[in-house]
């Protein structure tokens, strides 16, 4: 940007975001854009203010920490500042920030480091005084907070009393709804017809700024302290780490997972574990605060303008960012119905690069008013296809908007659209390429037949060629046929051949669940297996027998009927079967009640998955639970347990091991 005028006209426009950005996340508590977004959009406008000095103003949002917030509850000044912190995101800024500090402070000796997670939550301020909790605030700007004392004191985590005897202690905190308790609370809101909150951050900060003390109480809120300043030197104090310890021992929620490291390698290592951990932690967590230890480094290096030195917090990649649509794209999915796709430019999110997203519908796209060329937000969470949350800027040249299709375009049927559902179909179930093609990738893959090696590619010109039109056609495709495709050597075509005809006796949970019939996933398929053994007795299964199974209600059930029922699909099933692709009928599990009346809860990594542990406690007659309470009855721990192992401790909850276990069952 060359030109002042416009560099101008660009400071306007950043400005009027950020402030707009920062007014929903401190005075709402609903934030529309992701952190990164906000951060990349507040660098920009301080690049430009380096660059034309004269276009920086004094209200400028560079010039802020946060924003001042509405006057709900009394304000109140800190008694020193909640500094913000600097943010990395790659590992190499990390070592750069380590090196540095290095070699600006002269230090020889790698300085040793405290990892803590980033609990994505509230950062409030609490003040005892004589040992008693008599003062709590939110963050707000960083200089000045709101009096919620009252609301704080509802929080279990919080300690009214401290052990010692002590005259004044400042504790900062983050107050965070757990997820589980966040999906309850969204259920209620849901039943009685409430706002529902965007994110468990949102939740927490909803249920934080309550005028009512007593809403407050009702939501789970908790807290996990990460910083304390003692006036007195009486305790000998000297690092963050032993802060932490000294925090703990005063009764307050430490996080169990920080970490002391002695160097920065240590610290990445950290980063990356938990970067692939996160998602199992009952709480929201966005990335690392990596800080030095010792309290006398801490403040020779002191801060900057907005942050400290000595501290950083390491972002882990973001599950969101921002990119440009390129096109909108029309899907055709296995069972004929069609939905919008945005074609984007290539962006990397949670360690892949995405270049497509579903917009699920054709109201999606006129309730998010996106188009071709606007910029938008993606999110993508752990092997959920990639969405598109919101567009955050609208493309200048708008190109004429988005109309819905009304031909297939993949086979030129007319669409149709099914009653009381948002998605229009095309009919041509058994002639649509496309839907040809997805029933095919679909049969092959993980959780169905499990076909390694036939992959879209693959599928897609055994299909356009005509080689295949029905999953048994797989199984008379030679040696000859694949070698008729592309980039397929010799050797793959006999290998896939090999894996193809190897994979004709699966269990019948998966048979079942290769077939797609509609309603029907992995779960329900397991379930039908283990009740019905074989696949004739699923066949002539009556509508009440299906009905009769725990956990398949009537839509369910019908369209198992309809699926066995329905000509085309029994002709297919025949052929499987003259092919040789016989599923293998389920052994009979027999029950024993040795867990009757036991609950248990499953944490850390077992020598199989969780869903196995819980299977053979619900065979047993025992319950499983999702959270540890008093009424649970074990906590079976493997390794790397988490904050479930922790409570499970704290209410004295029996924890075993994977071979405890397996001894109350009598394996
Ligand atoms: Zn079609």
């Amino acid at each position: 940007m060359d030109n002042q005028n416009e560099a101008r006209q660009r400071v306007e426009e950043l400005s009027v975001l950020l402030r707009k950005y920062s007014k929903e996340y401190y005075e709402l508590d609903a934030p529309t854009v992701s952190d990164i977004e906000y951060d990349r959009l507040f660098k920009e406008l301080q690049e430009l203010e380096a660059k034309y000095p004269e276009l920086k103003t004094s209200d400028s949002p560079t010039q802020k920490v946060g924003s001042s917030s509405e006057r709900k509850f009394t304000q109140i000044k800190h008694k020193s500042r909640l500094y913000s912190l600097d943010n990395t995101y790659s590992y190499e800024d990390l070592v750069q920030w380590y090196e540095r500090l290095k070699k600006n402070y002269g230090l020889e000796n790698p300085p040793a480091l405290v990892c803590e997670l980033k609990i994505d939550g509230l950062a409030v301020s609490l003040i005892y005084e004589n040992s008693k909790f008599i003062l709590g605030a939110t963050r707000g700007d960083g200089v000045i907070g709101e009096n919620i004392t009252n609301n704080l004191r509802t929080i279990k985590t919080i300690p009214d009393k401290l052990k010692n005897q002590i005259s004044e202690l400042e504790v900062r905190g983050e107050v965070f709804m757990p997820k589980t308790a966040f999906e309850k609370l969204n259920e209620k809101q849901r039943e009685q017809n409430g706002k529902l909150f965007a994110n468990p951050r949102n939740a927490a900060a909803g249920s934080l700024r309550q005028l009512d003390a007593s809403v407050t109480e009702s939501r789970e809120l908790s807290m996990f302290s990460y910083y304390g300043r003692l006036d007195s030197k009486e305790f000998n104090i000297e690092s963050h780490s032993q802060m932490l310890d000294f925090l703990k021992s005063e009764g307050f929620n430490v996080n169990p997972a920080y970490k002391k490291c002695s160097n920065i390698e240590e610290a990445i290592e950290y980063c990356k574990y938990w970067d692939t951990k996160r998602s199992e932690l009952d709480y929201a967590t966005d990335g690392v605060v990596i800080k030095i230890d010792s309290f006398l480094l801490q403040s020779e290096m002191g801060y900057t303008a907005r942050a400290p030195r000595w501290a950083t917090a390491f972002k882990f990649p973001p599950e969101e960012m921002s990119t440009i649509v390129k096109n909108i794209e029309v899907n055709v999915g296995r069972s004929g119905a069609v939905t919008p796709v945005a074609i984007l430019d290539p962006v990397y999110i949670s360690g892949s690069t995405v270049q497509r997203a579903t917009l699920h519908n054709f109201d999606e796209i006129k309730r998010l008013n996106i188009n071709i060329g606007d910029r938008v937000l993606i999110k993508k969470a752990a092997e959920i296809i990639p969405k598109v949350i919101c567009v955050t800027e609208h493309a200048q040249h708008k190109e004429s908007s988005f109309a819905p299709p009304e031909f297939c375009p993949s086979c030129g049927t007319k669409l149709v659209e099914t009653e009381g559902e948002v998605n229009l179909y095309c009919p041509n179930h058994l002639g649509c390429p496309e839907q040809i093609k997805g029933r095919i990738e679909y049969w092959v893959s993980k959780d169905c037949m499990d076909i390694d090696g036939l992959g879209d590619n693959i599928v897609a010109q055994l299909v356009d060629r005509e080689i295949v039109k029905t999953p048994a056609d797989l199984y008379k495709v030679t040696v000859d046929d694949l070698l008729t495709l592309d980039l397929i050597a010799e050797k793959s075509a006999q290998n896939l051949y090999s894996v193809i005809q190897a994979s004709k006796n699966p269990s019948l949970a998966r048979f079942i669940n290769s077939l797609g019939i509609r309603h029907v996933g992995k779960e329900t398929s397991e379930l039908l297996a283990s009740r019905f053994v074989s696949l004739d007795a699923l066949k002539n299964a009556a509508f009440e027998d299906i009905l009769d199974i725990e956990g398949i209600g009537d839509k369910i059930a019908l369209s198992i009927l309809d699926f066995f029922s329905n000509s085309y699909n029994n002709e297919v099933l025949k052929e499987l079967d003259e092919y040789g692709v016989k599923p293998r009928n389920s052994e009979i599990v027999s029950g024993s009640d040795k867990l009757k009346g036991l609950t248990f809860v499953i944490t850390g990594t077992l020598s199989d998955t969780r869903d196995k542990f819980a299977g053979l406690i619900k065979q047993n007659g025992g319950k499983v639970s999702s959270s540890v309470s008093k009424k649970t009855s074990y906590v079976l721990a493997g390794e790397n347990p988490g904050s479930k192992y922790d409570k499970a401790q704290s209410l004295g909850v029996k924890i075993i091991n994977e071979n405890e276990f397996r001894q109350l069952i009598g394996e």
